[in-house]
C-alpha cells in the first residue's frame, strides 16, 4: 500500500514533520541518508554545540566566578577528551530521542539516499547501493543545508575546519582564526577562547552578527573583545597557507589591497550554510530553485509540482531549527487538509555566547527601512536585582513599540538567559500585544525578566528602577 506522506531528511523540519503526520493519522516515511536521525541539529549543530557552549561555560565560571562567591576549587583543570564524550553522550540521546518517537507514532523508517523519481515515487539507495522504489501521495522535502565554503579554502575538519569539524577537535588550538562573525561562528569561537584559545575572528562587513540590531552588535562586539576574543573587520580571507606547523591566512580589506598574513593552528571557516539538494532529483522532476539554490515554494510549502512540498533550511528565511520545526507542523496540517501557519513575524533568534543575544520582531535598522515610527523602551540589566546578587549585569532589554498603536514590534536582550527570556516577547508579539500590554504583566521577583517588564514601561518613560 503506497504511503500518505514520504518526508526526505530527519533533521528539526522532517522528524517534525513526519510524527505531526502520523498524529493526524496518515501512513508516513521518511527517508535518511545518514546513520542517526536529527539531521545537522541534532548530530552537527543546535546540541553538540551548546553542549560544549554550556560546559566550556561552566569551566569559565568555575576559574573566575566561583571565587568570587566564596567557592574554593582551586584552578579547574580540562580533560576534553572527557568533555567531548560529554557531548557525544547529549548527541546520542538526542538522536535515539527521535527513533523512539518515529517508533511510538508509527513512522516507517528508510536508511538510504533519497531520490524523487517522479511525483509520487521516492527511490531509496542504501549503503551497500541497494535500491527500492517507495508510493505516496506527497513528499515533503526536508533536505536542510550543508556548511558554505569558500573559494581556494579546502576543508580538512582537522586544521581548516567547519562547524563540524570545530566541534569535535582534540587539543585546543594555541590560536584560532575564525573566519565569519555570524552565530556559528561566534559561538564555537566563544568555546574554544574559554577552553583557552587565543581567538580572532574576520569578518567580511564592518560589523559582527548580520541581520541582528546594530546597538546590540555593537555592544556585544565591545563584551566579546572584553573576554578577549580579537575582531578584524571589513576583511577577508583570500586563501590559507598549509605547509608547516601553523597555519598562515592572507587577510586583505574587505575591498582590496595589500594581504597581511595572520597565523594560526586551527581555521574555523564559518560564512553560512547552503540548501542541499545534491542528487535528489529536482531537475529530472523539474522542480524550481531561486538564484541561491533555494527550493521555490508557495504559502503552503508547495514546490511547482504538484503534492511535493519542501520545509526547513532548505527553503527561503532563517536557517534556524525552530522555524524548521514549525514549518514541519504547518505543512503536516496542510497536507491533512487543516490550515497550517507559520508566523515569519515571531521568530526568535537566539545566540548561545555569553551573555547571550535574543531577538524576535524587526530591528530598528528595519523599522527605520520601512518607513514605521517606533518608541523605545530600554533596561539595563546593571539595574536588576537578580543580575547584580548572580553577577551578570552586562547588557540589557529594548523593545521596540510602534509609536501610534503601542504594538510591540522587535524586542532585543543582550544578557545571561536571553534566550529563555525571549520566549516571553515572542507570545507577547504572536498574541499582538502593546508595550502597556507586558508593562501591566506581573512578573515575578527576583528575575532577570523583571528587565522585560521594565524596558516595557520604559517605552512609555515609566520604568521604576531606573
Ligand atoms: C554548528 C551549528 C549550530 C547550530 N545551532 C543552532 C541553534 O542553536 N538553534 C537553531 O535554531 N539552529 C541552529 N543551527 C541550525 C539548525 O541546525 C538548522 O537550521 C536545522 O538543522 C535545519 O533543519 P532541517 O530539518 O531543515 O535540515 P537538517 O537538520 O540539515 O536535516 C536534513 C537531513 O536531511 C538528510 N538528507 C539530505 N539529503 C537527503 C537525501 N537525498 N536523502 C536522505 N536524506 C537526506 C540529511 O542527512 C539530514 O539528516 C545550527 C547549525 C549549526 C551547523
Amino acid at each position: 500500500m503506497p504511503y500518505d506522506l514520504i518526508v526526505i531528511g530527519s533533521g528539526p523540519g522532517g522528524y517534525v514533520c513526519a510524527i505531526r503526520a502520523a498524529q493526524l493519522g496518515l501512513k508516513v516515511a521518511v527517508v535518511e541518508k545518514d546513520k542517526t536521525f536529527g539531521g545537522t541539529c541534532l548530530n552537527v549543530g543546535c546540541i553538540p554545540s551548546k553542549a560544549l557552549l554550556h560546559a566550556s561555560e561552566l569551566y569559565e565560571e568555575a576559574g573566575h566566578v566561583f571565587d568570587k562567591m566564596g567557592i574554593k576549587v582551586g584552578k579547574p583543570k580540562l580533560d576534553l577528551a572527557a568533555m567531548m564524550a560529554f557531548k557525544d553522550q547529549g548527541v546520542d540521546g538526542n538522536v535515539k530521542g527521535v527513533a523512539f518517537l518515529f517508533k511510538k507514532n508509527k513512522v516507517d523508517s528508510f536508511e538510504g539516499f533519497g531520490r524523487i523519481a517522479a511525483p509520487g515515487q521516492v527511490e531509496v539507495k542504501a549503503a551497500d547501493g541497494k535500491t527500492q522504489m517507495l508510493e505516496t501521495k506527497a513528499i515533503v522535502i526536508a533536505t536542510g543545508s550543508d556548511v558554505a565554503r569558500l573559494k581556494g579554502i579546502a576543508i580538512d575538519e582537522k586544521r581548516i575546519v567547519s562547524s563540524t569539524g570545530a566541534l569535535t577537535l582534540d587539543k585546543v588550538p594555541e590560536r584560532l582564526l575564525v573566519v565569519g562573525a555570524g552565530i556559528i561562528g561566534l559561538e564555537l569561537g566563544s568555546v574554544w577562547r574559554r577552553l583557552g584559545s587565543d581567538v580572532i575572528v574576520v569578518e567580511f562587513l564592518d560589523r559582527i552578527l548580520p541581520g541582528m540590531d546594530a546597538e546590540v552588535a555593537r555592544q556585544f562586539q565591545r563584551m566579546l573583545q572584553k573576554q578577549g576574543m580579537t575582531f578584524k573587520l571589513a576583511s577577508k580571507v583570500t586563501g590559507i597557507a598549509t605547509a608547516g606547523n601553523r597555519l598562515k591566512a592572507q587577510v586583505e580589506h574587505a575591498s582590496g589591497g595589500t594581504a597581511e598574513t595572520i597565523e594560526a593552528d586551527v581555521a574555523l571557516v564559518a560564512v553560512g550554510r547552503v540548501p542541499f539538494t545534491q542528487g535528489l532529483g529536482l531537475e529530472a522532476v523539474g522542480i524550481a530553485t531561486d538564484e541561491r539554490g533555494r527550493i521555490v515554494v508557495n504559502h503552503n510549502f508547495e514546490t511547482n509540482v504538484r503534492d511535493i512540498f519542501a520545509i526547513g533550511d532548505v527553503i527561503a528565511g532563517p536557517m534556524l531549527a525552530h522555524k524548521a520545526e514549525d514549518e514541519g507542523v504547518a505543512v503536516a496540517e496542510i497536507i491533512e487538509g487543516q490550515a497550517g501557519h507559520v508566523n515569519y513575524d515571531a521568530i526568535p533568534n537566539v545566540v548561545y555566547t555569553f551573555p547571550e543575544i535574543a531577538s524576535v520582531g524587526k530591528s530598528e535598522d528595519e523599522l527605520k527601512a520601512a518607513g514605521v515610527t517606533y518608541n523605545v523602551g530600554k533596561f539595563p540589566f546593571t539595574a536588576n536585582g537578580r543580575a547584580k546578587v548572580n553577577l551578570t549585569t552586562d547588557g540589557f532589554v529594548k523593545i521596540l513599540a510602534d509609536s501610534k498603536t503601542d504594538r510591540v514590534l522587535g524586542v532585543h536582550i543582550v544578557g545571561a538567559d536571553a534566550g529563555n527570556m525571549i520566549a516571553e516577547a515572542a507570545i507577547a508579539m504572536e498574541f499582538g500585544a502593546s508595550s502597556e500590554d507586558i508593562a501591566r504583566t506581573c512578573h515575578a521577583h527576583p528575575t532577570l525578566t523583571e528587565a522585560v517588564k521594565e524596558a516595557a514601561m520604559a517605552v512609555a518613560k515609566r520604568s521604576i528602577h531606573m
